[in-house]
């Protein structure tokens, strides 16, 4: 039977996005500001957050899928759905569920700024430095994490696990 062990409580998970989110509201004070949330991950941080955001923000997504149903990166990004608001002289932040290897965050920010944001800064739930292959910059980070194969809270194996409310370490 595979094992989950808690790693991120509720309230953990709360407090650090409270912080978060003020830190992002005073930054952005004034600003365009359009948040783009990579799928599926990043579905419950992303709607989480905006509600303790007091700046207005625009929405979008965008679908990153380079992991199949493994656990490691292959690091060469596949989108599979791209955003639909022209982010072109906005700010924008990307908001992702983990920066593990980098790759994935690295290659979006790349592709972002291709668009012509005039900013493209970073949100992660978790950073998750062991794998770090890049120097992208984690602009605003929640929590971090040593290691680990982490699911629950928007997190996935194999497409199982999303609902859960906290996040835990997957032992298989
Ligand atoms: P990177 O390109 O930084 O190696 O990987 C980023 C993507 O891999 C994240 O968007 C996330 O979807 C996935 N990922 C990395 N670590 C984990 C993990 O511990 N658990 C899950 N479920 N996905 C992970
Ligand atoms: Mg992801």
């Amino acid at each position: 039977m595979p094992e989950l062990i808690p790693v991120l409580s509720k309230k953990t998970i709360e407090e650090q996005i409270v912080g978060i989110a003020r830190r992002i509201s005073d930054d952005y004070q004034g600003c365009e500001l359009v948040l783009v949330g990579v799928l599926k991950g990043a579905f419950i941080f992303l709607s989480d957050l905006v509600r303790h955001l007091t700046i207005p923000v625009k929405i979008d997504f965008i679908r990153a899928a380079s992991y199949g149903s493994g656990m490691s990166s292959s690091g060469d990004l596949r989108l599979s759905a791209d955003t639909e608001i022209d982010v072109k002289g906005k700010d924008v932040l990307i908001v992702e569920d983990i920066a593990d290897t980098g790759l994935t965050l690295e290659s979006l920010k790349k592709h972002i700024t291709s668009l012509g944001a005039k900013t493209v800064k970073i949100c992660a739930l978790i950073d998750k430095q062991e794998r770090r292959q890049t120097s992208v910059s984690i602009d605003y980070a929640c929590c971090k994490v040593e290691k680990g194969f982490l699911v629950g809270y928007g997190l996935d194996y194999a497409e199982n696990y999303r609902e859960l409310p906290e996040v835990y370490h997957l032992k298989l």
